[in-house]
């Protein structure tokens, strides 16, 4: 079979090509260094099957960044039968730079010129025709996004014949000097030997490694700076030779963006503006009071009637059953107007209302034994209906996420947060994979892969988790929940926002902290052009989400599935496998089990001091290391017997929030306990993922950092919490410690070290 292989800058739409092409659902996102590895598909939609190869998107083919090298190699060592060179057409002039390197390589290239619907949105023209005898490849226009010319594209690639010998755009000057390398690197058997004639005249560390190449170089160079020279001429050509092709209108879309960055990535308000869309996006999700209608139609002097007004009785679990209509109606609207987020977790919670009472009721047909009926209804359909019921939520966060990522605004937010915290030891490049660590800390663990630094590298992997997944996000809402309840506050969008946020910030802390004691080292130069701003592709959209709803689904029937029976089951008999029927948690293994470890976190406030009920939260911390939904999975399999002691008939969340009240935690300690969960060992795959891409040796001491900053997180909020004039022990010991390192760090106090020959 033939291999096609995708080549070209960052963000000019390789992956959505080899999309449309394959008809998988690589991750498309609208900054560069997402694709950092190489990615295989197979395209039948022509006179043959081929094979698509998508790989990471690079400016040129010197071997400075992983990804340069990754791709080169694969060009060079596996020899596909062409390269299929994506050039974005709204950047012609950038996009051929890499192209004239390519063409330097004997394997035949055909240009797609991707984004031309931007290029007519713009009212712009490129003359094709015009292009494809200058640079002397075929080209073909495309849109990889509408998806637009791609047979005629695969076409016309298929056709190329194998055969394709390397040109060069070099030329004056150079010339004579390329041809003496050319016919050095032709005597030494290799292919494309041209190429490796430029690049050694470029001063190529991989190339001057050849034997001999080294003193040639001396000898041609003649001490001129050549890597400039050669790229200088390329730049010089390509405006002369392939400029003319584009036809402009006059007014552009590129100046659209420059003129919302000129708003968007300002000095000062580009920190503020982000936060505020974040606010904006949160409240969308969790408020229960959308934008506060109800309160400006008050003010106005005509309050929005509650059901109760409306003649409707308060809709308790029963009533929902026979009264179908209002059910419905409540999950819009409750006297105040529910955000969007909440709405389809309403809807959702209807339907699985429904399955749940269905299952209880066929479960009670059967005669089913007591312990039976329990396990299936509090045990299995109560743990994973609880943590399903968050899934409207998570999407709903995530849509906003995609949209900000693929409109091309989190990619400013790269370059804004950039700006501010270089200075403390983080790049740009490393905000990436951390933003990537809000949707799931897998992926975004991988995708540091693009950062060079090793230093770097393990600081980011450490604090990735700190940027709350989805798994995490039903503990952030249903504690939040809980918490509001305790302190009678109504916004729990505010709450969720600001964990997400204490998130953020300890991840910067602890980064700070790093940079500055064991992890030390120069900040790398961070380049990353701002793509174009343009409207998020629906397809794309729905297809994040759908990777998502897939993703969950399948962990709530597998891990969560299985961790809630364990649970139903130690909380459901005693040590002397009796079966528990009369409600009296406290005797079960479970409990006693839980009680053991429950001094562990008296610092933090969900320890002894809760007294007998306390444990749940000691057993939920322990629960999700294996998932973080586990957490919520736990609440909801105990709250089904607790909350027959505290004699409440609610149900789901509303049953966990009365479970929480009920052990008489304070706010601060649950406050304490929902950053514990996020700062702590996050999930089994993630601390898998970490252990193969972490550097040698490190692994180990990231999972006593993970264990060290939830406990010194969990404990500093609690006992501010409850006390507030701890804050300044807590500052005196931070400025005490910052000063140590300072002084350390400027060679002005030494720390004895530990002699290891033993003299
Ligand atoms: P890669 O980094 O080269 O793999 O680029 P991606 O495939 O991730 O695409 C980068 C961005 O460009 C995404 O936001 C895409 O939706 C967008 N994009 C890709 N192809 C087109 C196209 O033909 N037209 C438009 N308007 N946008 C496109
Ligand atoms: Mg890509």
């Amino acid at each position: 079979m033939k291999t096609f292989a995708l080549a070209g800058n960052p963000n000019c739409g390789k992956t959505t090509l080899f999309n449309a092409l394959t008809g998988s659902t690589a991750h498309v996102g609208n900054w560069p260094g997402v694709t950092v590895d190489k990615r295989e598909g197979i395209y039948r939609g022509g006179r043959e099957k081929v094979a698509i190869v998508d790989l990471p998107g690079i400016y040129s083919l010197s071997p400075y960044t992983p990804e340069e090298v990754i791709s080169r190699n694969y060009i060079l060592d596996e020899k596909p039968c062409g390269i299929i060179n994506v050039v974005d057409a709204t950047n012609l002039e950038r996009n051929l730079y890499l192209t004239t390197q390519l063409l330097e390589m004997d394997v035949p290239v055909i240009i797609a010129l991707n984004m031309m619907d931007e290029v007519e949105k713009a009212g712009d023209a490129i003359d094709t025709a015009a292009l494809e005898r200058a640079v002397g490849v075929p080209v073909v226009s495309i849109s990889a996004l509408r998806k637009r010319g791609i047979a005629e594209l695969m076409d016309r690639a298929i056709a190329m014949n194998g055969e394709r010998r390397g040109t060069t755009v070099l030329e004056g000057g150079l010339s004579s000097k390329i041809e003496r390398a050319r016919q050095f690197f032709e005597a030494t058997g290799v292919t494309s030997p041209l190429f490796h004639a430029v690049k050694m005249l470029e001063g190529d560390e991989i190339e001057l490694k050849h034997e001999g190449a080294g003193e040639l170089f001396t000898e041609i160079s003649a001490g001129q700076d050549m890597e400039a020279l050669v790229a200088d001429m390329r730049y010089r050509y390509i405006s002369e030779h392939f400029s003319s092709v584009k036809k402009r209108s006059g007014k552009s879309s590129l100046t659209k963006s420059d003129r919302a960055d000129k708003v968007l990535t300002h000095k000062i308000w580009g920190l503020p503006i982000f936060a505020v869309i974040l606010l904006a996006i949160f409240h969308l999700t969790f408020s229960e009071d959308l934008f506060y209608i109800s309160a400006i139609a008050e003010a106005c002097g005509s309050p929005l009637p509650s059901w109760g007004d409306m003649g409707y009785q308060f809709i308790d679990g029963t009533e929902i059953y026979s009264n179908f209509g209002i059910a419905l109606a409540a999950c819009f609207y409750d006297g105040a107007v529910f955000s969007p987020g909440v709405i389809f977790t309403n809807l959702l919670n209807l339907v699985l209302n429904y399955i749940t009472y269905g299952i209880g009721l066929g479960v009670d047909a059967t005669g089913a034994a007591q312990w039976a009926s329990a396990l299936i209804n509090d045990g299995i359909v109560g743990g994973i209906t609880a943590v399903l019921g968050f899934l409207p939520q998570i999407l709903t966060l995530f849509l906003f996420f995609s949209i900000l990522e693929d409109s091309g605004y989190m990619a400013r937010v790269a370059f804004i947060l950039d700006r501010i915290f270089r200075r403390f030891g983080l790049s740009g490049r490393a905000f990436m994979p951390m933003i990537m660590g809000f949707g799931c800390s897998i992926p975004a663990m991988i995708n540091t892969r693009t950062l060079a630094d090793d230093d770097e590298r393990t600081a980011t992997i450490r604090v990735i988790p700190f940027f709350s997944c989805g798994a995490k996000l039903p503990i952030l809402t249903a504690i939040a929940g809980g918490f509001c309840n305790l302190v009678g506050f109504s916004n729990v969008d505010l709450i969720t926002y600001s964990m997400y946020v204490l998130g953020v910030i300890t991840a910067i802390i602890a980064v700070i902290v790093m940079r500055a004691t064991t992890m030390r080292g120069e900040v790398p130069p961070f380049i990353m052009e701002l793509p174009a701003y343009h409207m998020p592709g629906f397809v794309n959209l729905m297809l994040h989400l759908w990777d998502k709803t897939k993703h969950f689904i399948k962990k709530a029937f597998t891990i969560i599935f299985v961790s809630t029976i364990v649970i139903w089951f130690l909380q459901s008999f005693r040590w002397n496998w009796t079966y528990i029927s009369d409600g009296d948690i406290q005797s079960s293994i479970l409990a006693s089990l839980g009680q053991l470890i429950q001094p562990l976190f008296t610092p933090l406030g969900f320890g002894s001091q809760l007294g007998s009920f306390g444990w749940v939260f000691a057993v939920a911390a322990i629960t999700g290391l294996i998932a973080k939904e586990n957490v919520i999975a736990t609440f909801s399999v105990l709250a089904a017997l607790f909350v027959a002691n505290f004699e409440a008939t609610e149900e789901g969340v509303e049953e966990v929030i009365i479970l929480i009240a009920g052990t008489g935690i304070s706010p601060a300690a649950l406050i304490a306990f929902i950053m514990f969960n996020v700062t702590t060992i996050p999930c089994f795959a993630a601390v898998a993922t970490a252990r193969a891409e972490l550097p040698k040796g490190r692994f180990v001491w990231t999972i006593v950092f993970w264990l060290v900053s939830s406990y010194l997180v969990g404990t500093v909020i609690y006992t501010v919490g409850s006390w507030w004039w701890t804050i300044f022990i807590w500052l005196v010991a931070a400025i005490v410690a910052g000063t140590l390192i300072v002084l350390r760090n400027k060679g002005k106090i030494k720390f004895p070290k530990i002699n290891k020959r033993g003299a």
